[in-house]
């Protein structure tokens, strides 16, 4: 499959498994752009669509650049496969669809991405599918939390955006003993500080808008697991349902790839010198922000990129307080070279019922910054700034 495995992390993020030789030796990986492929003969199109000669047939099925995307991230995750889609919550949504049936159960962090919540209560409507939420905590409550319905574990970690982490060899642990699959959202630290798969996970998910594309620029998805898994997704859920990734946010998405280790450690370090700041500001009540220590050094190399904080004051303080930032933007998403600031209350958790909100961890006056590549001290001076305008 690749003649890259000799090779760090680094390296690999830079070549990939690309071939210039099998592309009239461009350097960079061509744009297909094209939506179908020609076949020599009637006979070649029927050995395509059955399968008994490789070859691509038509871009929804599967496409050069995209299908190059592809093999890049599953040896990034050391999975056996990718699949792309147009976004995140395609991605999220094709791998709860295929790994489910009608009146199944989910096990669900309690915390998750306010669109993946909408998504779990849209199945339970429409498909009898429920699910529940567990902290994870001990191998007793995961034990507990898992029925003879259950279908699957999904699980964000750190999650989004309290920053809570998941011990996941011990849910890996729990769920192989009920012969679980163990889906990760590893969209807050990306395959360069987590790698769920070699933990023993079974499904791998980004929403690639975030750090994996990097640049704001694109809306894409992407799962990374075993053969078998990916398969059974690809020539489904996602072939009948059609979530696919184009072409050229595929292209997009090979050049961010090229920099993630680059942009991770400045990310890293931009962060921790924040996250230092924050906590002995006398406006800031509490600051989330994993502390990597014992365990988790085994999981999770360093702690990313996003951090979340409440302010000490009113809510009336947390408005003044945005609405005072100049360099930092106001904006949801995450993982940009821009340094964005957002209100998961009224924001990316505005669907979460207020009760729900409290018991995941999210107030009021939670506010989640994704600390951008910008110079620290910039950054810290505009926090600085409206942190001490407020009343
Ligand atoms: C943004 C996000 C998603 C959804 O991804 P889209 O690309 O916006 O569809 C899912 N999970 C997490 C953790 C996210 O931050």
């Amino acid at each position: 499959m690749t003649n890259t495995e000799k090779y760090r992390f680094e390296t690999k993020a830079v070549h990939g498994t690309y071939k210039s030789s099998m592309h009239h030796d461009s350097l960079v990986t061509p744009l297909y752009q094209t939506s179908t492929f020609t076949f020599s003969s009637l006979d070649q199109g029927a050995r395509r669509f059955a399968g008994e000669e490789s070859g691509y047939v038509y871009s929804r099925l599967s496409n050069p650049t995209v299908a190059e995307f592809e093999s890049r991230m599953a040896e990034l995750e050391e999975g056996e496969e990718a699949l792309a889609f147009g976004s995140g919550m395609a991605a999220v949504s094709a791998a709860l669809i295929g790994l489910t049936k009608a009146g199944d159960h989910i096990l669900c962090s309690k915390g998750l991405y306010g669109c993946t919540f909408g998504l779990l209560e849209l199945l339970n409507e429409k498909y009898s599918i429920t699910h529940s939420f567990s902290t994870f905590l001990t191998v007793e409550e995961i034990r507990a939390s898992i029925t003879d319905k259950t279908a699957c574990i999904y699980i964000e970690t750190p999650i989004n955006p309290t920053m809570h982490v998941i011990n996941l060899p011990l849910v890996v642990a729990v769920a192989k003993e009920h012969g679980v699959p163990v889906i990760v959202d590893n969209t807050f630290l990306t395959p360069y500080l987590q790698k769920p798969l070699a933990l023993g996970c079974d499904l791998v998910i980004h929403s690639a808008t975030k750090y994996i594309g990097g640049h704001g620029d694109v809306v894409a998805g992407v799962m990374v697991g075993s053969t078998n898994l990916i398969q059974g997704i690809r020539k489904t859920v996602q072939k009948d349902i059609g979530g696919i990734l184009a072409p050229f946010d595929a292209w997009l998405l090979i050049r961010g790839l090229k920099t993630l280790p680059v942009r991770m450690d400045r990310h890293c370090e931009n962060a921790e010198k924040i996250v230092e700041k924050l906590k002995i500001h006398p406006k800031v009540k509490t600051v989330y922000y994993p502390e990597i220590k014992g365990r988790l050094e085994k999981q999770m190399e360093r702690s990313g990129g996003v951090l979340a904080f409440e302010l000490n004051g009113s809510e009336e303080s947390v408005k003044e307080f945005m609405n005072e930032l100049s360099l930092i933007s106001i904006a949801v998403s995450l993982g940009d070279t821009e340094t964005l600031i957002q209100h998961p209350a009224s924001m990316t958790h505005a669907v979460v019922p207020e009760g729900i909100r409290k018991e995941m961890g999210i107030s009021n006056k939670l506010l989640r910054l994704s600390v951008g590549l910008e110079f620290w001290e910039d950054i810290w001076k505009d926090l600085e700034n409206a942190l001490d305008k407020i009343s």
